[in-house]
């Protein structure tokens, strides 16, 4: 089983900054709403998680 990343989007707030981190794997839509796509850089995912100021990700085994 692959991890997989869960964004809690009541808590987002479109901060971009999982998009600096990670950029293959988060992306803001032109609507600002994040994109997640398959956690293949799980080092950079580690990272963007943490530094995610309003503790919106969740990285699921
Ligand atoms: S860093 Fe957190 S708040 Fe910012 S876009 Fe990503 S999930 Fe949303």
């Amino acid at each position: 089983m692959t991890a997989r990343v869960v964004v809690d989007r009541e808590v987002c707030m479109s901060a971009g900054v999982c998009e600096l981190e990670a950029p293959g794997v988060f992306e803001l839509d032109a609507d600002g709403r994040l994109q997640v796509g398959e956690p293949t850089d799980l080092a950079a995912v580690e990272t963007a998680v943490r530094a995610c100021p309003t503790g919106a990700l969740q990285l699921l085994d």
